[in-house]
């Protein structure tokens, strides 16, 4: 009999919900992760009594009660409404697009002002029949205002590509509300983990056995026989040893700085929506906690192009990485007593609900 029933490759959440199921039914768990801390992308970082949110600000979301339950399980989650603001040309406008931005856009003030003026910006492209690329496919959806001002620059930064030579479906349909609401999901459940993410992770692992700074790639070639079977939320294409090529990602920097006032930007998330200037977002990590702190932790995000070795942080789901995915799909599958699983598994991002709803089924299918 081998050492371990599971061997799980990664702290993220996926591996921290499979794993707390496995071992609460009696199974015998070893984690690897190859940082030195758990937490997968969810890490938090405390700086001057700060959460910071070192692969990118989270807030968790979610429709689902079930889901809502099994991480209540472990953390309380305060009430805090994600509201974020874009800031174009020294302009506050709220987000997503609401009666609020169309009041500060064009000073309507009713629903039927604001649908009349939006439809008066879309007549002037009603000729583009069949929108060739991103741009034009905005132009009809939105007109120009709303395209130039929240739209182009930002998302021509998210790709890196001018927005004439993105494709079209990248935007199918932009969500308006007719409403003074500026919070940005739909979910009936939202918040964020009182006392950060990573205490989700060390409550879910509490008790289990966990090796940080332990690359499966060299742990493997020292223990093969350790598990009966591995659970691998690592990239596919690395497991396979990029034989038939790289999965391509986004990547995203961050430029993270203490500043020495309580309140830098008044909110937790501010989107640049110019093109001008080089970052995306500026996010002030405190607001997402009501922090009370003497000072304020800032993150400046840059969007930017992924090369092997990089952090991967956007799967690009285009139709050659796709094809290229479902091949390596097929040697996953022939690949006996592996299972893959999570973002990295699965080249798909995925919110943490959906994360969360994805390991309680491989779980509860492999304890079946
Ligand atoms: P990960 O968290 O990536 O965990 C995988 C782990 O495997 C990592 O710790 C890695 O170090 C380890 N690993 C990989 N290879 C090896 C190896 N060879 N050996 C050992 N260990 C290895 N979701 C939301 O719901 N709300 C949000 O607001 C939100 N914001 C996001 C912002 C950004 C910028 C990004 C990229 C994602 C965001 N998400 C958000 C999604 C969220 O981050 C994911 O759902 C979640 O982190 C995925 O968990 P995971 O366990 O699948 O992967």
């Amino acid at each position: 009999m081998k050492e371990y029933d599971y061997l799980v490759v990664g702290a993220g959440l996926f591996a921290a919900v499979f794993v707390r199921q496995a071992i609460d039914a009696g199974k015998r768990c070893l984690v690897i992760d190859k940082r030195s801390h758990i937490g997968g992308n969810i890490y938090c970082e405390n700086i001057d009594g700060i959460h910071v949110h070192l692969y990118g600000a989270h807030i968790f979301h979610t429709d689902n009660k079930e889901v809502w339950d099994y991480v209540n399980r472990f953390v309380t989650f305060n009430r805090y409404t994600n509201s974020p603001l874009a800031n174009y040309e020294g302009i506050l406008y709220n987000l997503p697009f609401n009666m609020n931005t169309f009041n500060k856009l064009w000073g309507v003030n009713t629903p039927k002002e604001a649908k009349d003026k939006i439809e008066e910006q879309r007549s002037e492209y009603a000729h583009i029949q069949a929108p060739a690329n991103l741009e034009e496919q905005a132009l009809t959806l939105c007109g120009k205002d709303i395209y130039q001002k929240l739209i182009k620059g930002y998302t021509e930064k998210q790709w890196g590509r001018p927005a004439t030579e993105l494709p079209a479906f990248i935007i199918k349909r932009l969500p308006f509300r007719f409403v003074y609401d500026n919070n940005y999901f739909n979910d009936l459940y939202q918040g964020i983990p009182i006392g950060g993410y990573t205490k989700i992770i060390e409550k879910m692992l509490d008790g289990i056995e966990v090796k940080t700074d332990t690359d499966y790639f060299e742990f493997i070639k020292e223990n093969p026989d350790i598990a009966e079977k591995t659970l691998f939320t690592g990239m596919i294409d690395e497991y396979f040893g990029y034989k038939l090529g790289a999965l391509e990602y986004r990547s995203v920097r961050f430029e993270t700085e203490v500043l020495d006032t309580d309140n830098y930007q008044g909110n937790a998330v501010v989107n640049y929506t110019e093109r001008e200037v080089p970052y995306t977002r500026i996010i002030e990590h405190k607001h997402f906690e009501f922090g009370k702190q003497e000072k304020t932790v800032i993150s400046r995000e840059y969007s930017s192009e992924w090369k092997v070795g990089m952090e991967p942080y956007y799967p690009v789901n285009n139709e050659q990485n796709n094809k290229l995915f479902e091949e390596y799909k097929k040697l996953a599958d022939q690949e006996k007593n592996v299972i893959f699983g999570g973002r990295l598994g699965n080249y798909k991002y995925y919110d943490m609900d959906k994360v969360i709803e994805a390991a309680l089924e491989t779980v509860e299918k492999e304890l079946a």
